[in-house]
């Protein structure tokens, strides 16, 4: 396991030797150390990755060249994959089969963008039709430059391949600031890319808390450009630090993502997709399915049938067969999840199920997954993000109240809706105000689909093309074909 900043092309110590413990969330105990990254660790990989990017060879390759670089990194990844998904696992909590998902969707991440860096090359710019015939022009996309990327807790080694591939794909360099509660798989990033022939300082990976190195990366003067992923209130930090030096900026915020099921629905099927959306990764998703809104005619068929399934999910260690909800990332986010759950009953929710932690399993972070119904539509928990396994479940009636209780709120990251009339499903799908909905699913992503929120759940797409276009400048080069501007 590495335990310093790879900077440079290098891992090398913090600069004030500081360090941060890593815990183990299925017993709370600390089982490793990496650098407390500061201002100054901060300014060294800067620097590093502003050089790369500015005297390197890393933009003047072709895309094709770099796409046989990323693939290399994909292929590491996918070589190391039930390593470093165990590692996931003992960082994060999550099961091994949802780690392994993790790992391998990294590893394509990498392969797709290696393909779209490929196809850069064929890219010689857009020609553009001007009024006057004395002029000519083509709008070309170059890497906007030295990126800097942010990320939380809940998908570590995916979440950092969200923002690093397309922006190496671009042939920007890049400073990763992951998450100080799992730090473990994003510095493996390090020697990846030493192993795949990456130049050095185009990646540079520092760890330390959000104030420590995170605010120091989004006020330095050398980032063109911040990608982040995380909460409302640090997004809101981020972008005003942008604004000040007007740096682009990329944000991918929470959400309380509402699923809707009409009466035509397949019952077990929505009980299925209820049981996903919300307690995958331990409800720990920014597009989780927290907010099940179902048709009253079978309201209590689905309540029913959803308690039920609950309460047998196997809670347990996340390398533990048939375990389907590992512990909480860490105590400070077990102990929001429990404030939730009681603000829940004072607001006058009805705990249907769950709502403590299994016997048994008092030692680390967990949490039986936990169902609200009489949720009043004003409260805390209707309304705001748990980001845990907790769900909110309220009837509707009819299309029309479906709708707008599904899009009242303030963010619109995800929504879904179940329908055997696929008519309808469509229309509902069109009138949510969600940057990703789902039609008779919800949760599965895609690297080639475009990813990102209405209102307040950020600003920006990634993935597909929309994820390489965050880190590409569009530059129109007009020519005069004339003799005389007169
Ligand atoms: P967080 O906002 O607390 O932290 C995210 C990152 O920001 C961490 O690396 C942290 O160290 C850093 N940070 C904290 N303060 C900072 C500051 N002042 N300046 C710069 N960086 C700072 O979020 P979290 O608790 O790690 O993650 C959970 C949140 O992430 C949830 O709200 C969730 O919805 C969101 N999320 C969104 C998506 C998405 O794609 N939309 C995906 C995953 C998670």
């Amino acid at each position: 396991m590495q335990d310093m900043q790879f900077i440079d092309g290098e891992y090398i110590p913090s600069a004030s030797g500081k360090k941060i413990d890593v815990i183990d969330p299925s017993n709370g105990r600390v089982y490793h150390q990496v650098s407390a990254g500061n201002a100054e660790d901060i300014d060294k990989a800067v620097k590093a990755a502003r050089a790369a990017f500015d005297d390197g060879p890393w933009r003047k390759m072709s895309g094709g060249e770099r796409a046989a670089i990323l693939r290399k990194m994909g292929d590491i990844i996918n070589e190391r994959v039930n390593e470093l998904a165990e590692l996931e696992v003992q960082n994060n909590g999550k099961p091994l089969p949802e780690a392994i998902w993790d790992i391998e969707d990294t590893a394509g991440c990498f392969h797709f963008y290696a393909d779209l860096a490929e196809e850069l090359d064929q890219d010689e710019g857009k020609n553009i039709p001007l009024s006057e015939p004395r002029f000519s022009s083509i709008a070309v996309r170059e890497p906007v430059g030295v990126a800097g990327a942010i990320i939380p807790w809940n998908f570590p080694m995916l979440m950092a391949a969200w923002k690093v591939a397309p922006a190496l794909a671009a042939g920007c360099s890049v400073v990763l600031k992951p998450s100080e509660v799992t730090p473990i798989t994003a510095l493996e990033y390090g020697v990846i890319a030493q192993q795949a022939g990456l130049p050095k300082g185009v990646l540079n990976v520092v760890t330390g808390l959000g104030p420590d190195a995170g605010q120091p990366l989004t006020d330095h003067p050398g980032v063109d450009k911040l990608a982040f992923t995380g909460s409302v209130p640090t997004g809101s930090k981020i972008m005003a630090a942008a604004a000040r030096d007007i740096k682009a900026v990329s944000l991918e915020l929470g959400g309380k993502s509402p699923l809707v099921i009409f009466e035509d629905t397949d019952i077990e099927a929505a009980v299925e997709w209820i049981m996903f959306g919300i307690f995958w990764n331990k409800g720990e998703v920014c597009s989780a399915t927290s907010r099940v809104l179902i048709a009253r005619s079978i309201y209590d068929k689905v309540l029913t049938r959803l308690i039920e399934e609950a309460q047998k999910v196997k809670i347990g260690h996340g390398m533990e067969k048939g375990v389907l909800l590992g512990p909480i990332v860490n105590k400070s986010q077990f102990e929001k999840i429990k404030a939730a759950i009681a603000r829940g009953q004072e607001e006058g929710a009805t705990l249907a199920s769950g709502g403590k932690t299994p016997e048994g399993l008092e030692e680390g972070y967990y949490l039986e997954p936990t169902i609200f119904t009489d949720v009043p539509l004003d409260s805390w928990i209707w309304k705001e993000e748990i980001f845990g396994p907790v769900v909110c479940v309220r009837p509707f009636d009819g299309e029309e109240d479906a709708i707008r209780q599904a899009n009242d709120s303030r963010y619109g990251l995800a929504a879904a809706v179940m329908s055997a009339d696929l008519e309808r499903a469509n229309r509902v799908a069109r009138a949510f105000r969600a940057g990703i909905v789902w039609v008779n699913c919800s949760q599965p992503t895609f690297t080639e689909a475009p990813w990102g929120g209405y209102k307040q759940s950020g600003i920006g797409r990634e993935l597909g093309e929309w994820g390489l276009n965050n880190y590409l400048e569009t530059k129109q080069i007009t020519t005069f074909n004339d003799t005389s501007p007169w």
